[in-house]
């Protein structure tokens, strides 16, 4: 059967659109087919990005990309029914090109990525959702779509979490995700001017500020993680929450939300925002979620439908991960293609690269990050406890003074949190994280 492409990429998210326009700059015949009418218009990420594995492909890419702000202080920290506690890291090396982390909306960032890839020759269709790969036994030969096939010897998979295409197949023979290793996305976005952001947060122009919270004030056992980014003249808020803990629980994702929102350390920073933009997305993240491989004949995966989402509580970051997996799938076939040899031993290379560019250690690595991320005293006993811990430290009560060994002892015991579960998830923590 004669090739219809050398290679065919499914999905224009970070993932797709870096490997695409990589592989058009090599001038390799390259499709990349997008479900969404416009790249980026059904993409929902939190938004801070780590780019600088564009570079590779496009050097000028933060001055010419459309990003919203570059970060110059990132928050973290915890909250309590009764307070905050949070550490600020500003940096100045992050108010320098070439930056640190830059905001970005992905609407903006996706369908710009896309231009660039058809600009270097890539044929992008978009409104075309792939229907599922066309295998013929073990060997991937190309994309079906409506009944019509579309062949080409390499097919990258880049569809995202919840990867439609790999569930079911040898590629991820279970047909659902593991709900252990899958997590809730939710996102609003709120129009403020870039006037007020730059004055409530304390900011240059062009200046971000981004913050992450664990967020322990959902009293029924829910775990979840929140954040706040500034973007030019909106704000993205959401949450990211452990599915597991929503269940036998009544309470929906826009009650969630709303409860964060009205947290005073959060609600004081929308007073007088719109909200335009809301979303919920799964996200599969960490070494328990990747598929059984990385790459078989005909076919590789990358980004998120990899499972190369990194999420520790403190950071979350994909992106990146999704532009080198992408990048390393590009190598991959470009390799293959001079070689006219697509095989799985061929195709093995991409382990190899993943292996190499470190994507693959940082996984395993943190393989057991779960046992952190998600005990459930983080979202419970331990944001109560820092506070009350800082509150007794930073008060005057007209008591005598302690000190902060004693402080700590009183509000330990008030937490219910026996010295020796305290020493073990710190040990944990120490470990894991
Ligand atoms: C709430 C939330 C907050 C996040 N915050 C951050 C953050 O701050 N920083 C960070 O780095 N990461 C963050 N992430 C993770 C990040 O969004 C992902 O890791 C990243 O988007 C992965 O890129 P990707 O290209 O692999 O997949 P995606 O961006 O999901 O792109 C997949 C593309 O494939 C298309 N597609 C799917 N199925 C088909 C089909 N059958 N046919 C054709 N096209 C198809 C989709 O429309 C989409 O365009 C966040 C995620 C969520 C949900």
């Amino acid at each position: 059967m004669p090739e219809d492409f050398d290679v065919i990429v499914v999905g224009a998210g970070m993932a797709g659109s870096a490997a695409a326009i990589r592989l058009a700059q090599a001038r390799a015949n390259v499709l990349l087919v997008e479900r969404s009418p416009e790249a980026g218009a059904k993409n929902l990420s939190g938004g801070v990005l780590w780019g600088h594995d564009l570079d590779r492909i496009l050097p000028r890419w933060t001055d010419e990309m459309p990003l919203e702000r570059h970060v110059v202080r990132k928050r973290f920290g915890l909250l309590s029914a009764e307070g905050a506690v949070s550490i600020d890291l500003e940096d100045e090396r992050w108010r320098r090109a070439p930056y640190g982390a830059h905001t970005v909306l992905r609407a903006r960032t996706d369908a710009w990525l896309a231009h660039e890839a058809e600009t270097a020759g890539a044929t992008v269709v978009s409104g075309v959702p792939v229907e599922k790969l066309l295998w013929e036994g073990t060997t991937v030969r190309g994309i079906v779509q409506d009944g019509a096939e579309m062949r080409a010897p390499v097919t990258i998979v880049a569809d995202g979490a919840n990867s439609r295409l790999s569930l079911g197949t040898p590629i991820r023979p279970d047909a659902r995700l593991d709900g252990a290793a899958t997590e809730l996305g939710i996102k609003e976005v709120y129009a403020l001017s870039s006037r007020t952001i730059e004055e409530r947060f304390h900011l240059g122009p062009n200046e971000g500020h981004a913050e992450e919270w664990v967020a322990g004030i959902f009293p029924e056992g829910i775990m979840a993680g929140g954040f706040l980014y500034t973007n030019r003249d909106t704000l993205s808020l959401g949450l990211i929450v452990n599915i597991g803990s929503l269940f036998g629980n009544r309470t929906a994702s826009h009650d969630l939300i709303e409860r964060f929102k009205l947290h005073p350390a959060i609600q004081s920073r929308l007073a007088g925002a719109e909200l335009v933009e809301y979303g919920a997305k799964l996200i599969s993240s960490g070494w328990a979620s990747r598929p059984r491989a990385f790459s078989g004949a005909g076919w590789m995966i990358a980004g998120d439908a990899a499972g190369f989402v990194f999420s520790n509580g403190i950071v979350i970051q994909g992106m990146n991960y999704a532009i080198r997996s992408g990048l390393e799938a590009a190598e991959t076939a470009l390799a293959a293609d001079a070689a006219h040899d697509a095989s799985a031993a061929r195709l093995r290379e991409y382990d190899r690269r993943l292996e190499a560019s470190g994507i693959l250690g940082d996984f395993r690595d943190f393989a057991r990050i779960d046992r952190v991320k998600w005990n459930p005293r983080i979202y419970t006993a331990y944001p109560a406890l820092a506070v009350e811990l800082f509150h007794a430290m930073m008060s005057e009560d007209s008591q005598p003074k302690r000190t902060v060994r004693k402080i700590f002892q009183e509000v330990r015991k008030r937490s219910g949190v026996s010295t020796t579960t305290l020493l073990h998830d710190g040990a944990d923590v120490a470990r894991y994280l």
